[in-house]
Order: C-alpha cells, then sequence, then structure tokens
C-alpha cells in the first residue's frame, strides 16, 4: 500500500560510489524519503541492509513498489539507457547519472519513452553548480575580460589509469564519457545562444590499454569563440583548471574551489608599451623577446575574483518541485540532446582524424 507522504519516495539502482553520494545528498532533506536501494552485487546490497535501507532483491521489484517516485540510476554508463527505459515504462520519474547514454539515438530514444509515459526524466549534470564554473559564467556575463576569444577547459588527475568499469569499452569507459561529458555540458551551457560550427577530437590511451585516458576537444562556436577540453589521468605537474583569454584581459583558475587563480585587466596609457622591456637571460641568450615580455606592474590591473555563494542544492531543489509539477526541469531535454550532439561529433571527428563542420 502507498505509504501516505507527499515527500518523493527514491529507490536508487547502482548502490557504488555515486549511488551512496545521493544517499548522503537525500538523507537530510525533508521533500524526500530513500525508500530503497537495489545493485547486483551481493555485498552492496548487504552494506546498504547495514546501513538501514530497504533492499530490493530485484530490479523488477523496485520498479513496482508503488511508494517510489523516482529512480536514480547509478550504475556503469553502459546500463543507463536500458535501466532508464524500464523504469520510465513502469512509470517512475528517472534522475540518470551522467553520462545519460553512450549516444544522440538512445538520448533521442530515452526521451521519446520518458515523453511517452509522461515521465521527467533527467540528468545529473551537477557540475553547473560548480563554483570554478559558475566564476568563469559570471565574469564572461559581466564581460570582466571584454570578449572572450579562447576558453581553456581542463583537468587532469595523477592516477594514471582509468580504473575499474572506466576501463573497459563495453561498460562506456574512458575519459570523453566520464569527464568529456561534464565539461561539454559546461562549455555549452556557457554559450546556449551560439552555435557550435566545428568539432575536432583526438582521444589517446597513454597508460589504459582500451580507452582514452587522455583526449582534447576543440569546440569552434558561430561567435568565432574557441574553447579547448582536454582530459587526462596522467599529468604530475598542476595546469590551471581554466584560462580564458578575453580581449580586455586574462582570467585564469588554478583549482575546482574557484578562489584561487585571478583577473588581469590592462591599463592602457600613452607610454604604457614603451615600458616593455625585454631581458636577457644569464650568459645572454634571448629571454622574451619585446612582443612575449610582461607589462609593467603600472599596465596591469588586478581584479578580484568574482563572489560565489552556493546555497543548498539547486539541481535536486528543482528536481523535487519539477516532480511535483511546480516548475520545469532544469537539466532541459534540448540540452541533453545538445550535448550528445556534440558526443556523438567528437567521436566521429576522432575516428576519423578529421574536423566536423556542424550546427549544433
Ligand atoms: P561504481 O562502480 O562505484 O558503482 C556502480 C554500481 O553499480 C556498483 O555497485 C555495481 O555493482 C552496480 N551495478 C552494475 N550493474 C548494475 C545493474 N545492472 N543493476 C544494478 N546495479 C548495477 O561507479 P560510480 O563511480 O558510482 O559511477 C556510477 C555512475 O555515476 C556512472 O555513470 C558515472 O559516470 C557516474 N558518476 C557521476 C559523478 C558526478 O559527479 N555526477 C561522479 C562519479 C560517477
Amino acid at each position: 500500500m502507498r505509504r501516505m507522504s507527499n515527500k518523493v519516495g527514491i529507490g536508487i539502482v547502482g548502490f557504488g560510489y555515486m549511488g551512496n553520494v545521493h544517499y548522503e545528498i537525500t538523507r537530510n532533506r525533508d521533500d524526500v524519503d530513500v525508500i530503497g536501494i537495489y545493485d547486483i552485487d551481493e555485498q552492496k546490497r548487504n552494506h546498504a541492509s547495514e546501513m538501514g535501507l530497504g533492499v530490493y532483491s530485484n530490479m523488477n521489484e523496485l520498479l513496482h513498489d508503488e511508494n517510489i517516485d523516482l529512480v536514480i540510476v547509478a550504475t556503469p554508463n553502459d546500463k543507463h539507457a536500458e535501466i532508464c527505459m524500464e523504469a520510465l515504462k513502469s512509470k517512475k520519474n528517472v534522475l540518470c547519472e551522467k553520462p545519460a547514454v553512450m549516444n544522440l539515438a538512445e538520448m533521442k530514444a530515452v526521451i521519446d519513452c520518458a515523453k511517452e509515459n509522461g515521465c521527467l526524466f533527467t540528468t545529473h549534470h551537477n557540475r553547473r553548480w560548480d563554483k570554478d564554473y559558475l566564476v568563469v559564467k559570471k565574469a564572461l556575463n559581466e564581460k570582466v575580460i571584454g570578449n572572450p576569444t579562447t576558453i581553456v577547459s581542463q583537468t587532469f588527475g595523477q592516477r594514471g589509469i582509468c580504473f575499474g568499469w572506466r576501463a573497459i569499452p563495453e561498460n562506456g569507459g574512458g575519459m570523453l564519457y566520464d569527464w568529456g561529458i561534464h565539461l561539454i555540458d559546461q562549455m555549452l551551457t556557457l554559450f546556449p545562444d551560439n552555435k557550435v560550427t566545428g568539432v575536432y577530437c583526438r582521444l589517446r590511451n597513454i597508460l589504459t590499454p582500451e580507452v582514452d585516458d587522455y583526449f582534447e576537444l576543440e569546440l569552434e562556436f558561430d561567435n568565432e569563440i574557441v574553447s579547448h577540453i582536454s582530459v587526462g589521468t596522467f599529468a604530475l605537474q598542476d595546469t590551471p583548471r581554466w584560462f580564458v583569454f578575453g580581449d580586455e584581459g586574462t582570467l585564469r583558475l588554478d583549482d575546482f574551489s574557484g578562489e584561487v587563480g585571478g583577473i588581469r585587466r590592462m591599463i592602457h596609457d600613452e607610454n604604457g608599451l614603451e615600458r616593455i622591456k625585454s631581458y636577457k637571460q644569464k650568459g645572454g641568450h634571448l629571454g622574451p623577446s619585446r612582443t612575449m615580455a610582461p607589462l609593467a606592474k603600472e599596465n596591469i590591473e588586478e581584479i578580484d575574483l568574482p563572489m560565489i555563494e552556493i546555497k543548498g542544492n539547486e539541481f535536486y531543489d528543482n528536481l523535487v518541485k519539477a516532480i511535483h509539477g511546480e516548475c520545469t526541469q532544469i537539466v532541459t531535454h534540448e540540452e541533453m540532446i545538445r550535448d550528445f550532439e556534440i558526443m556523438d561529433a567528437a567521436f566521429n571527428s576522432a575516428k576519423t582524424k578529421s574536423r566536423m563542420n556542424v550546427s549544433i
């Protein structure tokens, strides 16, 4: 019998790292209830049981529980489409982990299935609320560095290899699926009104034998802004998380905190360029010549990074309201489709070693 509550009842499918993260996010909310979990791994089910959670012995049981309004899918990537469709056909709303599916055709099929069954379907683009991303977004919106020309967004780990199912092609392993989808979604939502006209992608497996553990992706927008997105699992020196070139200044963010880095703008004055001195290194070797030499301090304005305050969890606040029909979902179907149009173009580009001319 259905419990008497207007809290959104949640069932989690896949109770590994991210399934537990969803449990942690939701356990202290007063508008949701985690009813139970299902995982194919008995150890994970036992662990959940020890935590005092409801545990289903198969997925059907979970899908037929009338107390469950929302199914959260947090399994390896290749299982997402099938589990989402089953849940939607059982008239459950679905939040699927990213990447929601493996390709554009699957994305369209799952969205159609959600519409046919009158259920909400969304994906966890939690990185739209990362502080570093919001700092870049705010700085660009406020034109602090003028018009952006090139945006570098990158992250590198030190582990060397992709691990577990992330190293297996059939499971949807590799960094383009894993981190690429986050960084692509961030880049596209910086420019929602501009089309991507060119996609070039290079996938490499440097230390992981079968999947990309390093990729470089270039997106060219119709406003001539170029973005370089790179991800790798093996870099033992630090690189900035973001580096944005503008026509009036430059922004650098060193890490995910959004608090380390800086914004510099040029202060133009009559003699500014005369103050630039090239300098020689010891032994008479040339250092940066005049074009590459730094500006004098008087000609640089240091600007504080925009302050970002993150209150609560906007993604979940929206999800719960959208399930109650009080608002529309914040991560839209159109955005999910656009992400996968880019993903498909990126894989095609890597396969054919060529630039894809697109209008996405
Ligand atoms: P994980 O390996 O830690 O957990 C996956 C769990 O799914 C395992 O417990 C496994 O036993 C279970 N499982 C596998 N097949 C299943 C099936 N058919 N039915 C039920 N359970 C099944 O992996 P993870 O790191 O938690 O990643 C899970 C998903 O979350 C992936 O899609 C990943 O890309 C995503 N993820 C998202 C973020 C984010 O920031 N949004 C971060 C990490 C992972």
